[in-house]
């Protein structure tokens, strides 16, 4: 199991800048837009020292004079040193963050927070659920499942989206179902009458997955509803639920554990989280006044 570990490693992550609160300052190479509302930023650092992360971490970017947002990196933690970041546009920082032209600059403080551990499903079976833009956070997980696909069993990935329009990284999903031993089922909750592929929510997927849950581990991330359900469906089938594990998305200002705004009970999510696992979570989950 030790010799596993070793192989299956990931990049050890940057600590954040000597002062966490200080950003570093990328350039947006390219712009990429996804679906109706996202887009796939790429930004190289100015300073030329790429940031290395461990697949769940996000970081803290800022649209200049506008304001600083949580963002999960969704790009391959053994990539080419652009740093990636897939952006819903919802509100005022989003928006100036995916509209930031080629060549200017945004602030990136950070990486930030607890990762998936991809590494601890080594040896057994996977299984990736997820809803909406999680496909971004969960990318880099992914992709490293990819790179050392002989260290796991089977490997499935069930997504779900809002309509056909809102599935993220087709082309990714078609390659890893073709070409890297990943069974990804895709369902969407409405579509129109053209649309061939399965309607329903992601947790409908679950009991025809196939995988064996005593030696699952399951990575979950989407809307918290979502996650609630899907975890506990995981739980009833037999996965354990420390094997479950599940990002936070809360509100975040600081990302070291100072303000509060994060904080859920005894835990501050953007350092205890943002991915925990169900064993630890259920309780405050359970609580949506928490
Ligand atoms: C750890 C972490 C990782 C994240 N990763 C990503 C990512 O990879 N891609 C991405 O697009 N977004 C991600 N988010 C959510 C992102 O931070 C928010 O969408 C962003 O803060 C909205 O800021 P805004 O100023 O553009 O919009 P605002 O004007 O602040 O809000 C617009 C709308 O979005 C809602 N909203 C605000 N913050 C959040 C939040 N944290 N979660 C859910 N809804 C929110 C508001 O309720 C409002 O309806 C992440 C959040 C966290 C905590």
């Amino acid at each position: 199991m030790t010799e596993l570990l070793e192989a299956t490693a990931q990049p050890t992550p940057d600590p954040p800048t000597p002062d966490p609160m200080v950003p570093r300052v990328f350039r947006v190479e390219r712009t990429r837009q996804d679906t109706r509302d996202t887009y796939t930023l790429e930004l190289s650092p100015l300073d030329g020292e790429p940031l290395r992360f461990a697949p769940g971490q996000f970081t803290m970017l800022q649209a200049w004079g506008i304001g600083e947002v949580p963002i999960s990196i969704s790009g391959d933690p053994h990539g080419s040193g652009l740093l990636e970041h897939t952006i819903r546009n919802v509100g005022n920082v989003t928006r100036a963050l995916v509209h930031t032209s080629r060549g200017a600059t945004v602030g990136v403080r950070g990486p930030f927070g607890t990762g998936w551990e991809v590494e601890r499903g080594a040896g057994g079976d996977v299984v990736f659920i997820v809803g909406g833009i999680g496909l971004a956070p969960l990318r880099p997980a992914i992709l490293h499942v990819v790179r050392h696909r002989d260290q796991y069993g089977r490997v499935v990935l069930l997504y779900g989206a809002r309509t056909p329009d809102d599935i993220l990284f087709a082309p990714d999903l078609e390659h890893w179902q073709d070409d890297c031993g990943i069974d990804v089922a895709v369902t969407v909750d409405n579509a129109p009458h053209s649309w061939r592929g399965r309607v329903g929510f992601v947790t409908s997927l679950i009991p025809r997955a196939g995988f064996d849950p005593l030696r699952t581990t399951a990575y979950v991330c989407g809307p918290e509803v979502m996650m609630r359900s899907s975890a506990l469906a995981l739980r009833d089938r037999g996965v354990a639920a420390d094997r479950i594990r599940l990002s936070m998305e809360r509100s975040m200002k600081c990302g070291i554990g100072l303000c509060g705004h994060c904080q859920l009970r005894e835990l501050f999510l953007c350092v205890d989280g943002p991915v925990l696992g169900f064993d630890r979570l259920e309780p405050l989950m359970s609580r949506w006044e928490l």
